[in-house]
């Protein structure tokens, strides 16, 4: 019998695939059979498995100070570090502070939290409604599953909470009218992204929350002028953005941040995943000095921002996350994502004229597929069918793991991956595919 989700539940008669190792690039089931990780774990082991360096930084912090905790003005120095560290490497704005974290989930919790803070410290507590597209991901905790824009999400739940609202997803293929160009869409989003503002009352709209890429809602792009466009209309009414990196951030695009590949200029950013490069749980919000100067100028008016986790900024997470930062620095990880992502991309687009693919997009080392019938987003294969689960268990069998959600499956490789994993990756999607059409045809 199949849990309908099983995330988080653990259990034996769900014949989970269990992992027992890592080593690089691949990871190892009980029965010692190999894959390569074609996600990267959930998007993040970006260093891949059993990086020595990590794990010596993990040992070195649990031997020196294995706890201590970042209230009341009280720290730890990894802590101190990590945050200095990010601040110098997010340059597409000046960032002012960040908050630690344990998760992307805990860090968009966190965003919504601080931006009623900072506009009741402002003297207006109505402009509390976040804005948020459809299709987006981010997180499961109940404000993070609300601002997402996957049904599943909010179904059963009584989800979106009511301050929540979403707008159009900016998957061009997917919805764009007859012969709108990509320019034409993107003016038609911002427009609609404005009436609804018009509509909700600017005064009571406080943020925009948007991956620079959509991950887990299917890799989506958004057009070149798309991000353009959307800041023009929030600078306009006075809202603030924020920019969801927890999968973009640390060179997934070919680029440090998201916001330097689209010329994003955000007042928040959130970040996770491969901060650590997944070797422990960390999450983290960066701040703008505009916000953080009116919460530190107003706490004493308004009591403090009572808002904080037992484990934010824990020391063994944020040592090994120094030593993440340290690593891609030194290895020049952004030069080596964009030596690989060329191959990597145009090998697995070489499949795009499969009759069962619809369309195939990414960026860097990040790409969706979408299967659908007659090669149009309008005819999709009957849900019974399964596509999707059918493509990611023939990569399965291969030796392959990657994500499948319906019949739109990602792949987000580890950065470090070499020339002949890319390969391995690009020849086993191209034999599972085959293997998915001799299904369907059957
Ligand atoms: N935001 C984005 C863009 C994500 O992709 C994810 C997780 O995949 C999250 C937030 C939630 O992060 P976490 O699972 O660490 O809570």
């Amino acid at each position: 019998m199949l849990a309908p989700f099983t995330a988080g539940w653990q259990s034996t008669d769900l014949h989970p695939l269990v992992i027992e190792r890592s080593e690089g690039s691949y990871v190892y089931d009980i029965n010692g059979k190999k894959y390569i990780d074609a996600l990267a774990g959930l998007w993040c082991t970006a260093l891949g498995g059993n990086e020595p360096r990590l794990i010596k930084a993990a040992t070195e912090q649990l031997n020196k100070l294995p706890f201590y905790h970042s209230f009341w003005n009280r720290t730890t120095k990894p802590s101190l570090d990590l945050a200095n560290e990010i601040l110098s490497m997010f340059t597409a704005r000046e960032m002012g502070k960040v908050f630690f974290t344990n998760s992307g989930s805990e860090a968009n919790d966190s965003q919504v939290k601080l931006v009623w803070y900072y506009n009741n410290a402002l003297g207006r507590p109505n402009k509390k409604k976040f804005i948020a597209r459809s299709k987006s991901y981010h997180g499961s905790t109940l404000i993070a599953a609300s601002l997402s824009g996957l049904p599943a999400l909010h179904q059963k739940f009584d989800l979106p909470a009511p301050f929540v609202l979403h707008t159009d997803c900016p998957h061009y293929w997917r919805f764009r009218l007859p012969d709108e160009t990509e320019e034409e869409f993107s003016t038609r989003l911002a427009n609609n992204l404005e009436n609804l503002i018009l509509k909700e009352g600017p005064e009571t709209v406080a943020a925009f929350i948007a991956e620079p890429v959509m991950g887990a809602g299917g890799v989506i792009l958004p057009p070149k002028t798309y991000f353009d466009k959307i800041q023009a209309i929030l600078k306009k009414y006075d809202i603030l953005l924020i920019a969801d990196e927890v999968i973009t951030a640390f060179g997934r695009l070919g680029t440090m941040f998201g916001c330097d590949m689209y010329g994003i200029k955000p007042d928040l950013v959130s970040i996770a995943k491969a901060l650590s490069s997944a070797y422990m749980p960390i999450g983290a919000i960066l701040v703008s000095p505009e916000i953080t100067d009116v919460i530190y100028s107003q706490s004493n008016k308004l009591g403090s921002f009572a808002h904080g986790f037992t484990y934010s900024g824990h020391p063994v997470s944020c040592a090994v996350a120094i030593e993440t930062l340290k690593i891609y620095n030194e290895r020049n990880i952004i030069e080596h994502v964009n030596k690989i992502a060329p191959r990597f991309q145009e090998g697995i687009k070489a499949f795009s004229g499969s009759p069962i693919v619809g369309e195939i997009r990414g960026l860097g080392l990040i790409l969706g597929t979408e299967f659908v019938d007659n090669k149009s987003p309008n005819d999709p294969f009957p849900a019974e069918w399964g596509v999707g689960s059918i493509f990611g268990a023939e990569c399965e069998k291969r030796g392959m793991l990657i994500r499948v959600a319906g019949d739109s499956i990602m792949l987000s490789p580890p950065l470090i991956m070499t020339p002949n994993e890319v390969e391995e990756i690009i020849s086993k999607f191209g034999d599972a595919l085959k293997a998915t059409e001799e299904r369907i045809a059957e």
